[in-house]
C-alpha cells in the first residue's frame, strides 16, 4: 500500500526537495510543488540531484508550481517556511480531495492551527525532524548526517495512513515513529530554536561565539527555560534536562552553525521569528506568564527583519 500512495510536497526547498526526492527513489508517485522559478527549471531539466550519505545522484521527480498541480494526492507534506504556508495551501487548496491528509514538519508551534483553514482538523499530521537539508542551488539538495522524525495526528488518533507513510519514510532513509508524545518534542524543539535561532539572529553570531561568553551561554538556557515553563503550564511533559544536554551538546560540537534564522536574515528573507519566540510570547500571554527573554529577541528579530527586508525590496 504505502508504494502505491501518492505523495504531493508543498515546498519544495531543502527539506521538501530532500523527502520528496528519496521517496520517489523508492517508487511512490511524488509530486514536488514550489515557486521558485530557477529551481523548478533545474529540476524538470536534469532531475532533482540528492547528495546525501547514500551518494550523489540525480532523481527524476516532477515538478509545477501549485496552481499548476491537478493530481490529488494521499498526502500532503507542507515544507514551505511558516509565513508562506497560508499562500501556499491557498493555491493548492484545488488539490485537497475527501481523503487527502496533510502533514507539517515545519519549525515552531501552531502547525496544525496554520493548516486548519484548509483541512478538516482529523486529516492534519504534526510532528517534527531532525533531519538537515540544505539547498546547495537550484536543483541540487545536499543533506549529511543521521536525523528522524516524530510524527502524529493533530487530534491523537490512530491512522492507517500515517502508519503508512512513516514506514514510506522509513524505508527511504528517513526513520520515522508514530508519537502519541509528538507534542513534547514540538516544544523541547521550539525551546532549542528559540535560543539559538534568536540568539544569533539577534547577535549574528554563530553558535561558537555564545559558547565562548559564559554570559551568553547562560542567557540561551534562560531563554529555553522560558519557553520549557510555558509547555509545562499548559500541560505538555517537556523534560529540561534533555533539551539541557543537547543544548550543550550544539554549544560544544556546532560551534560553526549558523542557525536558519541568522542565515535568513543574511539573505534578506523573512525568518520564522513569528511561529518560535513569538508563538511562545503569545502562548505565554494567554497563560499570564512572563517571557521576557523571549518578547525581547522576538521584537529584536522582528526589528532587524524589517530593516533587512526593506534593505532587500529596495524600499
Ligand atoms: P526552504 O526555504 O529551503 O524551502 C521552502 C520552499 O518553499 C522554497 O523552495 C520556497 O520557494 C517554497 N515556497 C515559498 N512560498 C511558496 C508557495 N506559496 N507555494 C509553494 N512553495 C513555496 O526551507 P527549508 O529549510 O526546507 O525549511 C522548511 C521547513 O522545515 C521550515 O519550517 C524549517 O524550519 C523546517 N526545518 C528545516 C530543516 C533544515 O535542515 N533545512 C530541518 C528541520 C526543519
Amino acid at each position: 500500500m504505502a508504494m502505491s500512495m501518492k505523495v504531493a510536497v508543498l515546498g519544495a526547498g531543502a527539506m521538501g526537495s530532500l523527502f520528496g526526492g528519496l521517496l520517489a527513489e523508492q517508487g511512490l508517485a511524488v509530486q514536488l510543488l514550489d515557486v521558485n522559478p530557477a529551481h523548478i527549471a533545474a529540476v524538470q531539466a536534469e532531475g532533482l540531484r540528492l547528495e546525501t550519505d547514500r551518494g550523489d545522484r540525480r532523481v527524476a521527480v516532477p515538478i509545477c508550481r501549485p496552481e499548476a498541480a491537478r493530481e490529488t494526492p494521499d498526502w500532503l507534506l507542507v515544507f514551505t517556511k511558516t509565513g508562506d504556508t497560508a499562500r501556499a495551501l491557498a493555491s493548492a487548496a484545488h488539490l485537497l480531495g475527501p481523503q487527502t491528509r496533510v502533514l507539517s514538519l515545519q519549525n515552531g508551534l501552531g502547525g496544525a492551527d496554520r493548516l486548519a483553514e484548509w483541512v478538516p482538523a482529523g486529516r492534519i499530521a504534526v510532528g517534527v525532524t531532525t533531519v538537515p537539508s540544505d539547498l546547495a542551488g537550484p536543483g541540487h539538495v545536499r543533506s549529511h548526517g543521521a536525523g528522524s522524525i516524530r510524527l502524529m495526528m493533530a487530534q491523537g488518533q490512530d491512522d492507517a495512513t500515517l502508519r503508512q507513510l512513516a514506514e514510506a519514510l522509513g524505508a527511504a532513509g528517513l526513520p520515522a515513529e508514530v508519537d502519541p508524545m509528538v507534542g513534547v518534542a514540538i516544544w523541547e524543539k521550539v525551546a532549542f530554536n528559540a535560543a539559538f535561532n534568536a540568539l544569533c539572529a539577534g547577535s549574528g553570531c554563530r553558535v561558537g561565539a555564545l559558547a565562548a561568553l559564559p554570559e551568553a551561554r547562560a542567557l540561551a538556557f534562560e531563554v529555553a527555560d522560558e519557553v520549557l515553563q510555558v509547555a509545562r503550564a499548559s500541560g505538555v511533559a517537556v523534560q529540561p534536562e534533555r533539551v539541557h544536554a543537547t543544548m550543550a551538546h550544539a554549544l560544544e560540537h556546532h560551534g560553526a552553525h549558523q542557525p536558519s534564522m541568522l542565515q535568513d536574515l543574511l539573505a534578506g528573507r523573512r525568518t520564522e521569528i513569528d511561529a518560535i519566540n513569538g508563538a511562545v510570547v503569545r502562548a505565554a500571554e494567554a497563560l499570564g506568564q512572563p517571557v521576557p527573554r523571549n518578547r525581547t529577541l522576538a521584537t529584536l528579530v522582528r526589528l532587524i527583519e524589517g530593516r533587512t527586508l526593506a534593505a532587500t525590496s529596495g524600499a
